[in-house]
Protein backbone atom coordinates (compact mmCIF):
# COMPACT_ATOMS: atom_id res chain seq x y z
CA UNK A 1 0.00 0.00 0.00
CA UNK A 2 1.20 3.28 -1.28
CA UNK A 3 0.43 5.17 1.40
CA UNK A 4 0.99 2.85 4.31
CA UNK A 5 3.49 5.49 5.58
CA UNK A 6 1.35 8.36 6.00
CA UNK A 7 -0.70 6.48 7.90
CA UNK A 8 1.48 5.39 10.37
CA UNK A 9 2.65 8.94 10.87
CA UNK A 10 -0.73 10.12 11.31
CA UNK A 11 -1.54 7.09 13.72
CA UNK A 12 1.82 7.46 15.25
CA UNK A 13 2.35 4.18 15.77
CA UNK A 14 2.89 0.70 13.30
CA UNK A 15 -1.03 -0.03 11.70
CA UNK A 16 -1.93 -3.46 12.53
CA UNK A 17 -2.80 -6.11 9.99
CA UNK A 18 -6.88 -4.90 10.11
CA UNK A 19 -6.06 -1.28 9.89
CA UNK A 20 -3.87 -1.68 6.96
CA UNK A 21 -6.99 -3.75 5.18
CA UNK A 22 -9.42 -1.03 6.14
CA UNK A 23 -7.48 2.20 4.93
CA UNK A 24 -6.26 0.18 1.75
CA UNK A 25 -10.34 0.12 1.13
CA UNK A 26 -11.15 3.82 2.26
CA UNK A 27 -8.00 5.71 1.24
CA UNK A 28 -8.22 3.60 -2.68
CA UNK A 29 -8.75 5.86 -5.30
CA UNK A 30 -12.56 4.78 -5.91
CA UNK A 31 -12.98 5.88 -2.36
CA UNK A 32 -11.14 8.30 -1.29
CA UNK A 33 -10.59 10.51 -4.12
CA UNK A 34 -6.92 11.04 -3.68
CA UNK A 35 -6.31 12.31 -7.59
CA UNK A 36 -9.49 14.18 -7.85
CA UNK A 37 -10.50 15.53 -4.58
CA UNK A 38 -8.63 18.95 -5.29
CA UNK A 39 -10.24 19.12 -8.85
CA UNK A 40 -13.82 18.47 -7.84
CA UNK A 41 -13.54 21.07 -5.14
CA UNK A 42 -13.47 23.95 -7.06
CA UNK A 43 -16.20 23.10 -8.95
CA UNK A 44 -19.26 25.32 -8.91
CA UNK A 45 -21.88 23.36 -7.08
CA UNK A 46 -25.22 23.19 -5.80
CA UNK A 47 -27.36 21.76 -3.16
CA UNK A 48 -25.17 19.95 0.08
CA UNK A 49 -23.88 17.06 -1.50
CA UNK A 50 -24.08 13.56 0.01
CA UNK A 51 -24.81 10.18 -1.31
CA UNK A 52 -26.48 11.94 -4.78
CA UNK A 53 -27.24 15.54 -5.78
CA UNK A 54 -30.04 17.17 -4.78
CA UNK A 55 -32.10 20.08 -6.29
CA UNK A 56 -35.43 21.64 -5.50
CA UNK A 57 -38.09 20.57 -8.37
CA UNK A 58 -41.07 22.70 -7.21
CA UNK A 59 -42.35 23.62 -3.76
CA UNK A 60 -42.58 20.22 -2.96
CA UNK A 61 -40.46 17.93 -4.03
CA UNK A 62 -36.90 17.53 -4.79
CA UNK A 63 -34.50 15.69 -7.76
CA UNK A 64 -32.02 13.22 -6.27
CA UNK A 65 -29.51 12.12 -8.82
CA UNK A 66 -25.78 10.79 -9.41
CA UNK A 67 -23.84 9.10 -11.50
CA UNK A 68 -21.80 5.84 -10.87
CA UNK A 69 -19.30 4.04 -12.93
CA UNK A 70 -18.69 0.00 -12.89
CA UNK A 71 -16.02 -0.08 -15.14
CA UNK A 72 -13.82 -2.48 -13.54
CA UNK A 73 -16.35 -5.34 -12.50
CA UNK A 74 -17.92 -5.06 -15.83
CA UNK A 75 -14.58 -5.44 -17.61
CA UNK A 76 -14.47 -8.57 -15.53
CA UNK A 77 -17.51 -9.68 -15.50
CA UNK A 78 -20.19 -8.19 -17.49
CA UNK A 79 -23.56 -9.01 -16.10
CA UNK A 80 -22.77 -8.87 -12.59
CA UNK A 81 -20.95 -5.57 -12.85
CA UNK A 82 -23.06 -4.00 -15.05
CA UNK A 83 -26.02 -5.14 -12.62
CA UNK A 84 -24.61 -3.97 -9.31
CA UNK A 85 -23.45 -0.74 -10.58
CA UNK A 86 -27.02 -0.10 -11.60
CA UNK A 87 -28.23 -1.36 -7.97
CA UNK A 88 -25.45 1.21 -6.59
CA UNK A 89 -26.29 3.96 -7.25
CA UNK A 90 -30.16 3.48 -6.99
CA UNK A 91 -29.36 3.00 -3.42
CA UNK A 92 -27.26 6.53 -3.42
CA UNK A 93 -30.33 8.48 -4.98
CA UNK A 94 -32.34 5.99 -1.92
CA UNK A 95 -30.68 7.43 0.49
CA UNK A 96 -31.65 11.00 0.01
CA UNK A 97 -35.41 9.64 0.79
CA UNK A 98 -36.40 9.95 -2.73
CA UNK A 99 -38.05 7.42 -4.91
CA UNK A 100 -35.87 5.87 -7.45
CA UNK A 101 -37.78 7.17 -11.18
CA UNK A 102 -34.90 6.72 -13.86
CA UNK A 103 -32.00 4.79 -14.87
CA UNK A 104 -29.93 6.08 -17.86
CA UNK A 105 -26.59 4.47 -18.76
CA UNK A 106 -23.59 5.71 -21.42
CA UNK A 107 -21.87 2.74 -22.26
CA UNK A 108 -18.36 2.99 -24.00
CA UNK A 109 -17.31 -0.11 -25.91
CA UNK A 110 -15.37 -1.64 -28.71
CA UNK A 111 -18.65 -4.42 -30.12
CA UNK A 112 -22.31 -4.72 -27.46
CA UNK A 113 -21.69 -6.98 -24.85
CA UNK A 114 -24.31 -8.43 -24.09
CA UNK A 115 -23.69 -9.18 -21.06
CA UNK A 116 -23.86 -5.89 -19.81
CA UNK A 117 -26.46 -4.68 -21.35
CA UNK A 118 -28.61 -8.23 -20.21
CA UNK A 119 -27.38 -6.96 -16.43
CA UNK A 120 -28.56 -3.57 -16.51
CA UNK A 121 -32.05 -4.37 -17.91
CA UNK A 122 -32.16 -7.45 -15.87
CA UNK A 123 -31.80 -5.53 -12.93
CA UNK A 124 -33.32 -1.80 -13.72
CA UNK A 125 -36.41 -4.29 -15.27
CA UNK A 126 -36.80 -6.36 -11.89
CA UNK A 127 -36.80 -3.81 -9.32
CA UNK A 128 -39.01 -1.71 -11.79
CA UNK A 129 -37.48 1.48 -12.08
CA UNK A 130 -37.53 2.63 -16.28
CA UNK A 131 -34.03 2.68 -18.19
CA UNK A 132 -35.09 6.17 -20.21
CA UNK A 133 -32.01 6.85 -21.68
CA UNK A 134 -28.83 6.59 -22.17
CA UNK A 135 -25.72 6.11 -24.86
CA UNK A 136 -24.07 3.42 -26.75
CA UNK A 137 -21.13 4.53 -28.12
CA UNK A 138 -18.71 1.63 -29.92
CA UNK A 139 -15.18 2.71 -30.43
CA UNK A 140 -12.10 0.38 -30.24
CA UNK A 141 -10.59 3.39 -27.86
CA UNK A 142 -12.72 0.53 -24.80
CA UNK A 143 -11.21 -2.96 -26.16
CA UNK A 144 -10.40 -3.64 -23.09
CA UNK A 145 -11.76 -1.18 -20.76
CA UNK A 146 -15.65 -0.89 -21.40
CA UNK A 147 -17.13 2.14 -19.63
CA UNK A 148 -20.39 1.21 -17.54
CA UNK A 149 -21.36 4.52 -16.39
CA UNK A 150 -25.11 4.35 -14.84
CA UNK A 151 -26.81 7.61 -13.85
CA UNK A 152 -30.31 7.11 -11.40
CA UNK A 153 -32.42 9.88 -10.82
CA UNK A 154 -35.64 9.60 -7.53
CA UNK A 155 -37.72 11.81 -6.78
CA UNK A 156 -39.01 13.12 -3.12
CA UNK A 157 -41.02 15.50 -1.12
CA UNK A 158 -39.12 18.05 0.52
CA UNK A 159 -40.44 16.99 4.39
CA UNK A 160 -38.33 13.82 3.35
CA UNK A 161 -34.86 14.69 2.69
CA UNK A 162 -32.66 12.99 4.28
CA UNK A 163 -29.02 13.97 5.24
CA UNK A 164 -26.09 11.10 4.50
CA UNK A 165 -24.60 11.47 8.43
CA UNK A 166 -24.97 10.95 11.91
CA UNK A 167 -26.59 14.26 13.41
CA UNK A 168 -25.63 13.50 17.56
CA UNK A 169 -24.46 11.04 19.86
CA UNK A 170 -26.38 8.69 20.82
CA UNK A 171 -27.74 7.96 17.57
CA UNK A 172 -28.08 4.41 16.40
CA UNK A 173 -27.01 2.65 13.10
CA UNK A 174 -29.19 0.00 11.67
CA UNK A 175 -28.01 -2.15 8.94
CA UNK A 176 -30.63 -3.85 6.58
CA UNK A 177 -31.16 -5.37 3.52
CA UNK A 178 -29.50 -8.86 2.34
CA UNK A 179 -27.69 -10.70 4.53
CA UNK A 180 -23.10 -10.27 4.60
CA UNK A 181 -21.07 -12.59 2.37
CA UNK A 182 -17.54 -12.69 1.58
CA UNK A 183 -18.54 -11.39 -2.15
CA UNK A 184 -16.66 -7.90 -3.45
CA UNK A 185 -13.94 -7.93 -0.85
CA UNK A 186 -11.34 -5.35 -2.56
CA UNK A 187 -13.55 -4.57 -4.75
CA UNK A 188 -13.03 -0.95 -4.39
CA UNK A 189 -9.23 -1.29 -4.43
CA UNK A 190 -9.33 -3.33 -7.78
CA UNK A 191 -11.77 -0.51 -9.52
CA UNK A 192 -8.66 1.47 -8.61
CA UNK A 193 -6.01 -0.09 -10.44
CA UNK A 194 -4.88 -1.45 -13.88
CA UNK A 195 -7.34 -4.63 -15.53
CA UNK A 196 -3.97 -6.49 -15.01
CA UNK A 197 -3.49 -6.05 -11.64
CA UNK A 198 -3.93 -8.87 -9.08
CA UNK A 199 -7.27 -8.03 -7.70
CA UNK A 200 -8.65 -8.51 -11.32
CA UNK A 201 -10.30 -11.84 -10.27
CA UNK A 202 -14.07 -12.42 -9.79
CA UNK A 203 -13.88 -13.00 -6.48
CA UNK A 204 -13.76 -8.95 -5.96
CA UNK A 205 -17.09 -8.39 -8.07
CA UNK A 206 -20.21 -7.79 -5.95
CA UNK A 207 -23.17 -10.11 -6.98
CA UNK A 208 -26.58 -8.49 -7.39
CA UNK A 209 -30.42 -9.40 -6.06
CA UNK A 210 -32.23 -7.00 -7.70
CA UNK A 211 -35.62 -8.67 -5.83
CA UNK A 212 -33.61 -7.96 -2.54
CA UNK A 213 -33.19 -4.03 -3.85
CA UNK A 214 -36.72 -4.20 -4.81
CA UNK A 215 -38.04 -4.99 -1.32
CA UNK A 216 -34.73 -2.51 -0.01
CA UNK A 217 -36.32 0.37 -2.01
CA UNK A 218 -39.99 -0.09 -0.32
CA UNK A 219 -38.50 -0.98 3.52
CA UNK A 220 -36.52 2.00 3.29
CA UNK A 221 -39.07 4.74 1.97
CA UNK A 222 -41.89 3.51 4.19
CA UNK A 223 -39.06 3.85 7.09
CA UNK A 224 -38.82 7.80 5.91
CA UNK A 225 -42.39 8.15 5.98
CA UNK A 226 -42.81 7.23 9.01
CA UNK A 227 -40.49 9.78 10.14
CA UNK A 228 -37.74 6.71 11.59
CA UNK A 229 -35.06 7.99 9.06
CA UNK A 230 -32.82 10.63 10.80
CA UNK A 231 -29.60 10.13 8.30
CA UNK A 232 -28.88 7.28 5.58
CA UNK A 233 -26.02 6.21 3.49
CA UNK A 234 -26.13 3.14 0.80
CA UNK A 235 -23.32 0.29 1.87
CA UNK A 236 -21.33 0.33 -1.65
CA UNK A 237 -17.74 0.45 -2.06
CA UNK A 238 -16.60 -0.29 1.27
CA UNK A 239 -19.32 -2.08 2.70
CA UNK A 240 -20.42 -1.22 6.71
CA UNK A 241 -16.52 0.27 6.78
CA UNK A 242 -17.64 3.08 4.29
CA UNK A 243 -20.73 3.59 5.50
CA UNK A 244 -20.83 3.69 8.95
CA UNK A 245 -17.49 5.49 9.26
CA UNK A 246 -18.55 8.24 6.59
CA UNK A 247 -21.74 8.60 8.41
CA UNK A 248 -20.33 9.89 11.77
CA UNK A 249 -17.10 11.28 10.24
CA UNK A 250 -18.94 14.03 8.03
CA UNK A 251 -20.28 15.31 11.50
CA UNK A 252 -17.17 15.04 13.48
CA UNK A 253 -18.77 12.26 15.66
CA UNK A 254 -17.48 8.28 16.46
CA UNK A 255 -19.43 5.35 15.89
CA UNK A 256 -19.04 2.05 18.29
CA UNK A 257 -19.36 -1.11 15.45
CA UNK A 258 -20.21 -4.19 16.79
CA UNK A 259 -19.46 -6.55 13.77
CA UNK A 260 -21.02 -9.74 15.24
CA UNK A 261 -24.19 -8.67 14.79
CA UNK A 262 -23.94 -8.00 11.01
CA UNK A 263 -26.50 -10.17 9.35
CA UNK A 264 -24.11 -12.90 7.98
CA UNK A 265 -25.01 -15.33 4.59
CA UNK A 266 -21.58 -17.18 5.30
CA UNK A 267 -20.12 -18.67 8.33
CA UNK A 268 -16.93 -18.61 9.46
CA UNK A 269 -15.80 -15.08 7.99
CA UNK A 270 -13.64 -12.54 9.50
CA UNK A 271 -14.29 -9.52 11.39
CA UNK A 272 -12.60 -7.98 8.76
CA UNK A 273 -14.01 -9.16 5.98
CA UNK A 274 -17.62 -8.28 7.74
CA UNK A 275 -16.39 -5.07 7.77
CA UNK A 276 -15.26 -4.59 4.19
CA UNK A 277 -17.38 -6.60 2.50
CA UNK A 278 -19.17 -5.25 -0.29
CA UNK A 279 -22.29 -7.87 -0.53
CA UNK A 280 -25.08 -5.59 -2.48
CA UNK A 281 -28.65 -4.43 -1.19
CA UNK A 282 -27.99 -3.09 2.39
CA UNK A 283 -28.45 0.23 4.01
CA UNK A 284 -27.72 1.96 6.92
CA UNK A 285 -29.89 4.22 8.76
CA UNK A 286 -29.08 6.39 11.66
CA UNK A 287 -32.22 6.60 13.88
CA UNK A 288 -32.90 6.74 17.39
CA UNK A 289 -32.71 3.87 19.87
CA UNK A 290 -36.02 4.30 20.45
CA UNK A 291 -37.41 4.18 17.45
CA UNK A 292 -34.75 0.97 16.30
CA UNK A 293 -37.56 -1.58 17.08
CA UNK A 294 -40.05 0.12 14.73
CA UNK A 295 -36.98 -0.16 11.35
CA UNK A 296 -36.00 -3.33 12.41
CA UNK A 297 -39.77 -4.24 11.94
CA UNK A 298 -40.27 -2.72 9.15
CA UNK A 299 -37.37 -4.32 7.25
CA UNK A 300 -38.40 -7.88 8.52
CA UNK A 301 -42.05 -7.24 7.28
CA UNK A 302 -40.57 -6.93 4.04
CA UNK A 303 -38.21 -10.38 4.49
CA UNK A 304 -35.07 -8.50 4.73
CA UNK A 305 -32.25 -9.16 7.31
CA UNK A 306 -31.64 -6.15 9.93
CA UNK A 307 -29.94 -5.55 12.82
CA UNK A 308 -28.17 -2.35 15.06
CA UNK A 309 -25.13 -2.40 14.12
CA UNK A 310 -23.46 0.90 15.82
CA UNK A 311 -24.24 3.53 18.52
CA UNK A 312 -22.51 7.26 17.35
CA UNK A 313 -20.55 8.58 20.30
CA UNK A 314 -19.10 11.51 20.45
CA UNK A 315 -15.08 11.27 21.21
CA UNK A 316 -14.94 11.35 17.47
CA UNK A 317 -13.24 7.32 17.42
CA UNK A 318 -13.88 4.95 15.10
CA UNK A 319 -14.16 1.61 17.16
CA UNK A 320 -15.14 -1.34 15.57
CA UNK A 321 -15.52 -4.80 18.01
CA UNK A 322 -16.42 -8.50 17.63
CA UNK A 323 -17.73 -9.34 20.51
CA UNK A 324 -14.94 -7.95 22.73
CA UNK A 325 -12.50 -8.41 20.97
CA UNK A 326 -11.51 -4.91 19.44
CA UNK A 327 -10.67 -5.01 15.87
CA UNK A 328 -9.92 -0.98 14.86
CA UNK A 329 -9.62 1.85 16.85
CA UNK A 330 -8.76 5.07 14.96
CA UNK A 331 -10.29 8.64 14.76
CA UNK A 332 -13.42 8.33 12.43
CA UNK A 333 -11.92 11.69 10.78
CA UNK A 334 -8.80 9.46 9.59
CA UNK A 335 -10.77 7.18 7.03
CA UNK A 336 -12.21 10.24 5.65
CA UNK A 337 -8.77 12.06 5.17
CA UNK A 338 -7.28 10.26 2.24
CA UNK A 339 -3.94 11.58 1.30
CA UNK A 340 -4.40 14.14 -1.78
CA UNK A 341 -2.46 13.96 -5.12
CA UNK A 342 -1.16 17.39 -5.88
CA UNK A 343 -3.52 18.68 -8.85
CA UNK A 344 -2.19 20.77 -12.00
CA UNK A 345 -2.92 24.40 -13.49
CA UNK A 346 -4.03 23.67 -16.73
CA UNK A 347 -4.02 26.25 -19.49
CA UNK A 348 -6.52 25.67 -22.45
CA UNK A 349 -4.68 25.90 -25.86
CA UNK A 350 -7.28 28.32 -28.63
CA UNK A 351 -10.03 26.63 -29.62
CA UNK A 352 -8.90 24.29 -32.94
CA UNK A 353 -10.10 22.36 -35.89
CA UNK A 354 -10.77 18.74 -34.48
CA UNK A 355 -10.42 15.43 -36.90
CA UNK A 356 -13.74 13.48 -36.98
CA UNK A 357 -13.01 10.25 -35.19
CA UNK A 358 -15.89 8.34 -36.09
CA UNK A 359 -17.52 6.28 -33.53
CA UNK A 360 -19.77 2.87 -35.34
CA UNK A 361 -22.94 4.12 -36.10
CA UNK A 362 -25.26 1.53 -34.67
CA UNK A 363 -28.82 1.81 -33.69
CA UNK A 364 -29.63 1.95 -30.02
CA UNK A 365 -32.75 0.32 -30.55
CA UNK A 366 -31.02 -3.25 -30.41
CA UNK A 367 -30.10 -2.16 -26.47
CA UNK A 368 -32.53 0.06 -24.78
CA UNK A 369 -35.20 -2.29 -26.23
CA UNK A 370 -34.13 -4.69 -23.89
CA UNK A 371 -35.27 -2.17 -21.03
CA UNK A 372 -38.45 -1.12 -19.87
CA UNK A 373 -38.64 2.03 -20.51
CA UNK A 374 -42.14 2.84 -19.93
CA UNK A 375 -42.91 1.15 -16.67
CA UNK A 376 -44.27 3.59 -13.97
CA UNK A 377 -46.04 5.37 -17.22
CA UNK A 378 -44.51 8.34 -16.62
CA UNK A 379 -42.21 8.56 -19.10
CA UNK A 380 -43.39 10.87 -21.74
CA UNK A 381 -40.62 11.12 -24.32
CA UNK A 382 -39.07 7.21 -24.98
CA UNK A 383 -35.75 6.81 -25.60
CA UNK A 384 -34.49 7.88 -29.33
CA UNK A 385 -35.40 11.10 -29.57
CA UNK A 386 -33.17 12.86 -27.99
CA UNK A 387 -33.43 13.57 -23.86
CA UNK A 388 -35.80 11.65 -22.07
CA UNK A 389 -38.73 13.93 -20.61
CA UNK A 390 -40.44 12.41 -17.51
CA UNK A 391 -43.62 13.92 -15.62
CA UNK A 392 -44.37 14.17 -12.04
CA UNK A 393 -47.57 13.08 -11.24
CA UNK A 394 -49.95 16.12 -11.29
CA UNK A 395 -47.75 18.66 -12.07
CA UNK A 396 -44.59 19.28 -13.97
CA UNK A 397 -41.85 17.31 -15.17
CA UNK A 398 -37.90 17.34 -15.75
CA UNK A 399 -35.77 15.96 -18.88
CA UNK A 400 -32.56 13.94 -18.54
CA UNK A 401 -29.88 13.32 -20.91
CA UNK A 402 -26.20 11.73 -20.21
CA UNK A 403 -24.04 12.69 -22.79
CA UNK A 404 -20.11 12.79 -23.62
CA UNK A 405 -17.87 13.30 -26.27
CA UNK A 406 -14.63 11.05 -26.44
CA UNK A 407 -13.99 11.60 -30.11
CA UNK A 408 -12.94 15.28 -29.00
CA UNK A 409 -11.60 14.24 -25.71
CA UNK A 410 -8.99 12.33 -27.28
CA UNK A 411 -7.67 15.10 -29.35
CA UNK A 412 -7.81 17.59 -26.44
CA UNK A 413 -9.25 16.88 -22.78
CA UNK A 414 -10.24 20.56 -22.29
CA UNK A 415 -12.48 20.64 -25.25
CA UNK A 416 -13.68 17.34 -24.89
CA UNK A 417 -15.22 18.08 -21.43
CA UNK A 418 -16.33 21.31 -22.46
CA UNK A 419 -17.93 20.86 -25.46
CA UNK A 420 -19.82 17.90 -23.78
CA UNK A 421 -21.51 20.16 -21.25
CA UNK A 422 -22.66 22.69 -24.10
CA UNK A 423 -24.21 20.05 -25.85
CA UNK A 424 -25.64 18.31 -22.88
CA UNK A 425 -27.35 21.34 -22.60
CA UNK A 426 -28.57 22.25 -25.79
CA UNK A 427 -30.22 18.62 -25.75
CA UNK A 428 -31.99 19.72 -22.62
CA UNK A 429 -33.00 23.10 -23.94
CA UNK A 430 -34.03 21.11 -27.00
CA UNK A 431 -36.80 19.30 -24.74
CA UNK A 432 -38.23 22.50 -23.54
CA UNK A 433 -36.25 22.11 -20.60
CA UNK A 434 -34.52 24.80 -18.45
CA UNK A 435 -30.60 23.33 -17.15
CA UNK A 436 -30.62 22.78 -13.62
CA UNK A 437 -27.82 20.52 -12.59
CA UNK A 438 -25.25 17.86 -13.83
CA UNK A 439 -23.92 15.20 -12.76
CA UNK A 440 -20.65 14.67 -13.93
CA UNK A 441 -18.37 10.87 -14.36
CA UNK A 442 -14.98 11.57 -14.88
CA UNK A 443 -12.94 8.19 -16.72
CA UNK A 444 -9.91 8.88 -16.94
CA UNK A 445 -6.62 6.15 -17.62
CA UNK A 446 -3.78 7.01 -15.20
CA UNK A 447 -3.26 10.17 -13.60
CA UNK A 448 0.59 9.32 -12.55
CA UNK A 449 1.34 8.75 -16.46
CA UNK A 450 -0.55 11.61 -17.83
CA UNK A 451 -1.40 13.68 -15.16
CA UNK A 452 -2.23 17.05 -17.37
CA UNK A 453 -5.06 15.22 -18.96
CA UNK A 454 -7.10 14.85 -15.91
CA UNK A 455 -6.44 18.36 -15.28
CA UNK A 456 -7.46 19.04 -18.74
CA UNK A 457 -10.45 17.71 -18.25
CA UNK A 458 -11.45 19.36 -14.93
CA UNK A 459 -10.67 22.19 -16.17
CA UNK A 460 -12.82 22.09 -19.25
CA UNK A 461 -16.19 21.12 -16.98
CA UNK A 462 -15.15 23.84 -14.99
CA UNK A 463 -15.02 26.34 -17.80
CA UNK A 464 -18.12 25.48 -18.87
CA UNK A 465 -20.58 24.89 -16.01
CA UNK A 466 -19.50 28.59 -14.62
CA UNK A 467 -19.59 30.16 -18.00
CA UNK A 468 -23.11 28.59 -19.26
CA UNK A 469 -24.51 28.85 -15.87
CA UNK A 470 -25.20 24.89 -14.86
CA UNK A 471 -23.42 23.78 -11.64
CA UNK A 472 -22.87 20.36 -10.51
CA UNK A 473 -24.31 18.38 -7.86
CA UNK A 474 -23.11 15.31 -7.90
CA UNK A 475 -20.42 12.95 -9.53
CA UNK A 476 -17.89 10.07 -9.96
CA UNK A 477 -14.23 9.61 -11.11
CA UNK A 478 -13.38 6.47 -12.04
CA UNK A 479 -9.65 6.51 -12.54
CA UNK A 480 -7.03 3.65 -14.26
CA UNK A 481 -8.98 3.02 -16.68
CA UNK A 482 -5.91 0.79 -17.99
CA UNK A 483 -4.85 -2.45 -19.63
CA UNK A 484 -0.77 -3.34 -19.60
CA UNK A 485 -0.81 0.61 -18.65
CA UNK A 486 -2.24 1.70 -22.07
CA UNK A 487 -5.38 3.78 -21.57
CA UNK A 488 -9.07 4.81 -22.65
CA UNK A 489 -9.00 8.67 -23.73
CA UNK A 490 -10.50 11.23 -21.43
CA UNK A 491 -14.36 10.81 -21.95
CA UNK A 492 -15.82 12.78 -19.01
CA UNK A 493 -20.12 11.81 -18.85
CA UNK A 494 -22.08 14.66 -18.31
CA UNK A 495 -25.52 13.82 -16.78
CA UNK A 496 -27.71 16.85 -16.86
CA UNK A 497 -31.68 17.36 -15.36
CA UNK A 498 -33.96 20.12 -16.22
CA UNK A 499 -36.88 21.62 -15.20
CA UNK A 500 -39.83 21.24 -17.92
CA UNK A 501 -42.51 23.62 -17.28
CA UNK A 502 -44.95 22.25 -19.60
CA UNK A 503 -45.33 18.80 -20.55
CA UNK A 504 -46.70 19.36 -24.07
CA UNK A 505 -43.21 19.06 -25.72
CA UNK A 506 -43.29 19.43 -29.49
CA UNK A 507 -43.18 16.10 -31.47
CA UNK A 508 -41.35 15.48 -34.68
CA UNK A 509 -43.76 16.50 -37.64
CA UNK A 510 -44.60 15.24 -40.92
CA UNK A 511 -43.19 17.89 -43.96
CA UNK A 512 -39.70 19.64 -44.48
CA UNK A 513 -36.77 19.55 -42.18
CA UNK A 514 -34.29 22.04 -41.86
CA UNK A 515 -30.61 22.61 -40.57
CA UNK A 516 -30.12 25.43 -38.40
CA UNK A 517 -26.62 27.39 -37.59
CA UNK A 518 -23.26 27.19 -38.51
CA UNK A 519 -21.05 24.07 -39.39
CA UNK A 520 -18.30 24.84 -37.13
CA UNK A 521 -18.25 26.31 -33.68
CA UNK A 522 -17.34 29.50 -32.08
CA UNK A 523 -17.85 30.35 -28.35
CA UNK A 524 -19.39 33.83 -28.79
CA UNK A 525 -22.19 32.44 -31.00
CA UNK A 526 -23.53 29.51 -28.36
CA UNK A 527 -25.40 31.51 -25.86
CA UNK A 528 -27.98 32.75 -29.36
CA UNK A 529 -27.89 29.09 -30.52
CA UNK A 530 -29.30 28.14 -27.39
CA UNK A 531 -31.49 31.09 -27.24
CA UNK A 532 -32.99 30.09 -30.87
CA UNK A 533 -33.18 26.23 -29.59
CA UNK A 534 -35.80 27.79 -26.64
CA UNK A 535 -37.35 30.15 -29.07
CA UNK A 536 -37.86 27.40 -31.90
CA UNK A 537 -39.10 24.69 -29.34
CA UNK A 538 -41.78 27.89 -27.62
CA UNK A 539 -43.06 27.80 -31.59
CA UNK A 540 -44.02 24.12 -31.81
CA UNK A 541 -40.80 22.95 -33.69
CA UNK A 542 -39.20 19.27 -32.75
CA UNK A 543 -35.71 20.34 -32.12
CA UNK A 544 -32.96 17.44 -32.67
CA UNK A 545 -29.37 18.77 -31.26
CA UNK A 546 -27.43 16.00 -33.09
CA UNK A 547 -23.83 16.41 -32.65
CA UNK A 548 -21.38 13.49 -33.84
CA UNK A 549 -24.20 11.81 -36.39
CA UNK A 550 -23.39 8.62 -34.77
CA UNK A 551 -27.15 8.86 -33.35
CA UNK A 552 -28.88 9.66 -36.63
CA UNK A 553 -29.70 5.95 -37.14
CA UNK A 554 -31.23 5.38 -33.75
CA UNK A 555 -33.36 8.90 -34.58
CA UNK A 556 -34.80 6.88 -37.39
CA UNK A 557 -35.28 3.93 -36.39
CA UNK A 558 -37.33 5.89 -33.62
CA UNK A 559 -39.73 7.58 -36.05
CA UNK A 560 -40.50 4.69 -37.95
CA UNK A 561 -42.13 3.30 -34.60
CA UNK A 562 -44.03 6.34 -35.16
CA UNK A 563 -44.99 5.36 -38.82
CA UNK A 564 -42.63 7.84 -39.80
CA UNK A 565 -39.68 8.38 -42.75
CA UNK A 566 -36.89 10.29 -42.27
CA UNK A 567 -34.98 11.40 -45.64
CA UNK A 568 -32.57 13.93 -45.30
CA UNK A 569 -28.90 14.87 -46.75
CA UNK A 570 -26.93 14.75 -43.60
CA UNK A 571 -25.42 18.75 -43.16
CA UNK A 572 -21.65 18.61 -43.79
CA UNK A 573 -20.55 20.19 -40.46
CA UNK A 574 -17.08 19.64 -38.24
CA UNK A 575 -16.86 17.29 -35.43
CA UNK A 576 -17.62 20.22 -33.07
CA UNK A 577 -20.51 22.60 -34.72
CA UNK A 578 -23.60 24.74 -33.66
CA UNK A 579 -25.98 22.96 -36.78
CA UNK A 580 -29.33 21.79 -35.29
CA UNK A 581 -31.90 19.57 -37.14
CA UNK A 582 -35.17 21.71 -37.10
CA UNK A 583 -38.91 20.02 -38.02
CA UNK A 584 -41.29 22.44 -39.80
CA UNK A 585 -40.22 25.84 -41.41
CA UNK A 586 -38.72 27.80 -39.29
CA UNK A 587 -38.58 31.53 -38.52
CA UNK A 588 -35.26 32.31 -37.62
CA UNK A 589 -32.29 34.52 -38.37
CA UNK A 590 -29.59 32.28 -38.42
CA UNK A 591 -28.58 30.66 -41.28
CA UNK A 592 -31.11 28.09 -42.55
CA UNK A 593 -31.09 25.35 -44.88
CA UNK A 594 -33.66 22.76 -46.27
CA UNK A 595 -32.12 19.01 -45.97
CA UNK A 596 -35.18 16.85 -46.49
CA UNK A 597 -38.25 15.87 -45.49
CA UNK A 598 -40.26 13.50 -42.80
CA UNK A 599 -43.26 12.16 -44.44
P1 LIG B 1 -20.76 6.40 -3.20
O1 LIG B 1 -19.68 5.92 -2.31
O2 LIG B 1 -22.04 6.66 -2.53
O3 LIG B 1 -20.93 5.58 -4.42
P2 LIG B 1 -18.96 8.21 -4.40
O4 LIG B 1 -17.84 7.66 -3.63
O5 LIG B 1 -19.07 7.88 -5.86
O6 LIG B 1 -20.32 7.83 -3.71
O7 LIG B 1 -19.00 9.79 -4.24
C1 LIG B 1 -18.82 10.40 -2.98
C2 LIG B 1 -19.27 11.83 -3.01
O8 LIG B 1 -18.42 12.63 -3.81
C3 LIG B 1 -20.66 12.02 -3.57
O9 LIG B 1 -21.29 13.06 -2.85
C4 LIG B 1 -20.41 12.47 -4.98
O10 LIG B 1 -21.49 13.19 -5.54
C5 LIG B 1 -19.16 13.31 -4.83
N1 LIG B 1 -18.40 13.30 -6.07
C6 LIG B 1 -17.63 12.31 -6.52
N2 LIG B 1 -17.09 12.60 -7.71
C7 LIG B 1 -17.55 13.82 -8.04
C8 LIG B 1 -17.38 14.67 -9.17
N3 LIG B 1 -16.64 14.29 -10.19
N4 LIG B 1 -18.03 15.84 -9.18
C9 LIG B 1 -18.80 16.20 -8.16
N5 LIG B 1 -19.01 15.45 -7.08
C10 LIG B 1 -18.39 14.27 -7.01
MG1 LIG C 1 -17.82 6.43 -1.82
MG1 LIG D 1 -23.36 6.38 -1.24
MG1 LIG E 1 -22.74 4.40 -4.53
MG1 LIG F 1 -18.27 6.22 -6.99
Amino acid sequence: MKYLNILEARLGRKATREEIEAFTVMWSEHCGYSHTKGYIRQLSKVGTGGNAGVVPLDDYHFLAFKVESHNHPSAIEPFNGAATGVGGIIRDVLAMGARPTAILDSLHMDKVIDGIIEGISDYGNSIGVPTVGGELRISDFYKYNPLVNVMAVGVGKNEHLIPSKATKSGQVIVIFGGATGRDGIHGASFASEDLTGEKATKLSIQVGDPFAEKLLIEAFLEMVEKGLVEGAQDLGAGGVLSATSELVARSGLGAIVHLERVPLRESDMLPIEILISESQERMAVVTSPEKAEEVLKIAKKHLLFGAVVAEVTDNGRYVAKYHDQIIIDVPAKLFEESPEEPIHDYTPSPFKKFRWIRFKDVDAHNVFERYDYMVGTDTILPPGFGPAVMRVKGSIGYSLTIHSRADIGAQDPYWGAYITVLEAIRKTLSAGAKPIAITDGINYADPDIEPLGLAGQMKGLKDACEQFNVPVASGNASLYNTYKRKGIPPTLVVGMVGKVENLNIPKPTKGHVYAIGYPDFSIEREGKLQEEIVRLVKNGHFVLSMHDYSRITTFKTALSKLGMNLRIQIPRTEPVHQMIIVFGEPKTNLPVRKIGFCC
